[in-house]
């Protein structure tokens, strides 16, 4: 089994010194009521596009590996839905997931190719992981009827086609450009996921920092559990188009059976680059 990456921002991954492109899978769910959900992240790509995701199960980290889905490209995660109710024996039924289940991602890229397993749920018996999967949609449903409005999770593209904008040596000429939001890398964002979130702005003792001349103002934000959200993220609560960017992951996920995600952002100034990117009205995917 390949060893994952570090997860803690900013960290370097030791002791591993790799060359080039790595993949990491950074979430698998299973989701209320019949799905699972597969997120990875491509590492060291440069900017260059030309990346190719084949996803593949199996009862055993050894395999023998099936298919999921194959020539995946510009996306960085999968939602299989292929599974049956629990009558059907004859095909594959998520309520097998008895004793393990393991998800292979094996990446091919312009100079060569990275894979990574990762086993659904830590291992947990099959009763934990209905519990789980139960937890997560009563948490989304709370968040959808209770607490929480309508958000766009608007993840940044770390790989993709370079900007035009983008310089030789690397360097970005146009800081407002438009075709990468200042990214390099061509929309600069992933399509967004629509869902619900809440946020409170005096959950954090210190609401307002000091940082420069200007005042920072931060909030607390509670997301459903999957896509996961990373640093440099946006957020768009939609109902106020006010958008906010990833500062921190609050959640520790010891045990990998997280039920949401909570997160410290900051609101964005208007006029930004982050706010030209192009979100539409909330849909249901
Ligand atoms: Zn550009």
């Amino acid at each position: 089994m390949s060893q994952p990456l570090s997860t803690v921002y900013g960290k370097k991954d030791t002791p591993t010194v790799r060359k080039g492109f790595s993949v990491s899978i950074v979430r698998i769910a299973a989701l209320w009521p019949r799905s699972m959900f597969i997120q990875w992240t491509l590492h060291n790509p440069g900017s260059s596009s030309g990346y190719s995701f084949t996803l593949l199960y199996s009862g055993s980290p050894n395999g023998p590996w099936l298919e999921v889905a194959t020539n995946l490209e510009d996306t960085y995660k999968y939602t299989q839905t292929t599974f049956t109710a629990k009558t059907d024996n004859s095909t594959d039924s998520l309520l097998k997931l008895t004793t393990a289940r393991y998800y292979k991602i094996i990446v091919t890229g312009p100079d060569g190719s990275s894979e990574d397993i990762s086993e659904v749920e830590g291992g947990l018996d099959r009763r934990r992981t209905g519990i789980v999967r139960k937890l997560r949609r009563d948490s989304l449903l709370a968040l959808k009827k209770g607490n929480g409005t309508e958000v766009a999770i608007v993840k940044r593209r770390w790989f993709g086609e370079k900007c035009s904008c983008v310089s030789k040596t690397g360097a970005i000429i146009k800081s407002h450009c438009t075709v990468c939001n200042g990214t390099g890398i061509k929309t600069g964002y992933w399509e967004p996921v629509y869902t619900f979130g809440s946020r409170s702005t005096n959950a954090i003792d210190t609401s307002t920092r000091s940082s420069g001349l200007t005042e920072v103002q931060y909030s607390r934000v509670v997301l459903p559990y999957t896509p996961k959200v990373e640093v440099r993220d946006i957020l768009v609560f939609l109902r106020d188009n006010m958008r906010y960017i990833v500062n921190q992951i609050l959640t520790t996920e010891i045990h990998k059976t997280g039920v949401h995600q909570e997160l410290e952002v900051s609101l964005l100034a208007p006029g930004s680059n982050d706010y030209a990117v192009d979100v539409g009205h909330w849909s249901s995917e």
